[in-house]
């Protein structure tokens, strides 16, 4: 939790310093202080629609409450209430949305994400967390365009004792994430966990390659990919969403990571993907180490923000 607190430092320094003399004592609950909290939710990148309709609830219930410290409360339900009602099962990675299906072996999970968003080192640090927990784990190597990225998918394939399916680079990705799933099965493998190229020539080009390999991953086992993790920097603020959308339009995602909240002020970015893409966020990465990369809880991360 400490980590978590450390990792959030710079919008917990915008957000509770603001908050805590918005709602100091003796403040009035009245149309300055509205105006106040709207603006600090602008600031904190909520976006403007979500903050315009949360501010309507928040006035409506205030007019039952006598003190700014009570307002206090209502925000923090509010802010939890933004983030859909589901959690993850760490076991498995799976969301909520994907848990009424038994789990399945090998649980297939693609990774997608444009560069420099944090997508290997999330991978990695999943192939870490799923092998500690005694899993067997198989990297697919399907970001064939850079030649880079089959090498650091390989160190943290060593790195978290995982195996690999790697093919030239330049080799077809479909047909690295088909044999993947193939030696899975016959490997006997827990958790598949697919790298996917974040850019290629056009943007049309990677939207059609990964369809691909969400075709072929399927060819080879129906009911896969289980899970499309998408990773997000979270300092590119409101424009992760449109490449959420994007993405989402293309591989149908179940599910995001948002990396580098510790690189920005604006976490209120956290609650407007989530309750823009109707989508669990299930890792949040506060710094660069292991242990920086946490399983999201909406409840955990508004009260580190508040407290
Ligand atoms: P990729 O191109 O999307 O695969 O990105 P990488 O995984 O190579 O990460 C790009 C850079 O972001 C690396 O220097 C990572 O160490 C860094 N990074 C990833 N996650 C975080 C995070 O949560 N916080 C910070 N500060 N840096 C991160």
């Amino acid at each position: 939790f400490s980590k978590l607190k450390t990792g959030l430092a710079k919008t917990r320094k915008v957000l509770t310093t603001d908050i805590n003399e918005l709602f100091g004592p003796g403040k009035a609950i009245d149309e300055v202080l509205f105006e106040e909290l709207e603006e600090l939710l602008i600031t904190s990148d909520l976006g403007i629609d979500i903050t315009m309709e949360m501010m309507e609830r928040i006035k409506k219930k205030s007019k039952k409450l006598s003190s700014a410290e009570e307002l206090k409360q209502v925000l923090k339900e509010e802010l939890i209430d933004l983030f859909p009602n589901t959690s993850t099962d760490t076991s498995t990675g799976t969301s909520d949305t994907a848990k009424e299906k038994p789990v399945t072996k090998p649980h297939v999970i693609m990774v997608v994400g444009v560069n420099g968003t944090g997508k290997t080192t999330t991978l990695g640090k999943l192939a870490m967390k799923f092998t500690s927990q005694g899993k067997k784990v198989l990297i697919a190597a399907a970001d064939t365009f850079r030649a880079a990225a089959i090498e650091q998918v390989e160190i943290w394939a060593d790195r978290s004792n995982s195996s690999i399916v790697r093919h030239k680079a330049g080799a077809d990705p479909a047909a690295v994430a088909y044999d993947a799933v193939e030696a899975s099965i016959a490997r006997d493998i827990d958790i598949v966990l697919i790298d996917t190229a974040g850019r290629l020539h056009t943007q049309k080009n990677l939207m059609e390659e990964l369809k691909k390999i969400k075709r072929s991953v399927n060819k080879k086992m129906p009911g896969a990919p289980h899970e499309v993790l998408m990773v997000l920097d979270a300092t590119t603020g409101q424009n992760a969403i449109s490449q959420a959308t994007l993405f989402n339009q293309a591989v149908e995602l179940t599910q995001i990571a948002l990396t580098k909240l510790d690189g920005t002020a604006k976490g209120g970015i956290v609650a407007a993907i989530s309750s823009t893409m109707k989508l669990p966020i299930t890792y949040i990465g506060v710094g660069e180490k292991i242990e920086d990369l946490q399983e999201f809880d909406a409840s955990r991360f508004v009260t580190a923000l508040f407290d």
